[in-house]
């Protein structure tokens, strides 16, 4: 099993990714993380995060449940539960980390052969409007998201790699490549 830590900011497109690699290569799957946040419209417990109150979180904290954790965009919790590595080593199958920049330094930290990449946008534009265009966060929060995104875009060399997400297809299979790469030395 590989762990492969996607990280990039807000509106960059690391969603369509993971979806897109997941629909069409059996041999990964993703790491549901735990959230204080509330659910957006159509997203599922389970499916998309697992759900939880501030206090649950801070027990799986205490009881050193999480592999890595943090506060995101100022207010909610967001973390990888261990169990989530526990079933991706049972099935066998490469484990994909959608998580933010704290998280990824974590987890190279406690897992260093862990695979660390991290997605550019096109532009600075690209990346702008593409935030606003998601119409699920207020103004405000759309700054907050704007002024973490320039924070963990300045941090992008500490990744093993970077890709440009200027199309998903290429991106997807270019993640796919880097993460099954049998030359790879970690
Ligand atoms: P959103 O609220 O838009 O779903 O996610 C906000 C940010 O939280 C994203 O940058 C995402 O990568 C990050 N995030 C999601 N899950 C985790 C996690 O388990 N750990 C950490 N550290 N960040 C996460």
């Amino acid at each position: 099993m590989t762990l492969i830590v996607l990280a990039g900011p807000a509106g960059v497109g690391k969603g369509s990714l993971v979806n897109w690699i997941l629909t069409n290569d059996s041999r990964f799957t993703l790491s549901v993380s735990a959230t204080t946040r509330p659910p957006r419209q159509g997203e599922v417990d389970g499916v998309h995060y697992q759900f939880i109150e501030r206090a649950e979180f801070q027990a799986l904290i205490a009881g050193n449940q999480m592999l890595e954790w943090a506060v995101v965009h100022g207010h909610n919790y967001y973390g990888t539960p261990l169990n989530e590595l526990t079933r991706a080593e049972a099935s066998d199958k490469h484990l994909l980390l959608e998580i933010d920049l704290q998280g990824a330094r974590q987890v190279k930290k406690r897992i260093p052969q862990a695979i660390s990449i991290f997605v550019q946008p096109p532009s600075w534009e690209v990346l702008e409007s593409r935030l606003r265009q998601r119409e699920t966060e207020t103004d405000a929060e759309i700054q907050t998201r704007l002024e973490t995104a320039k924070a963990e875009m300045a941090a992008a060399h500490e990744f093993d790699y970077q890709v440009i997400n200027d199309d998903l297809v290429q991106t997807g299979l270019e993640i796919i490549k880097i993460a099954t790469d049998p030359e790879r030395e970690t």
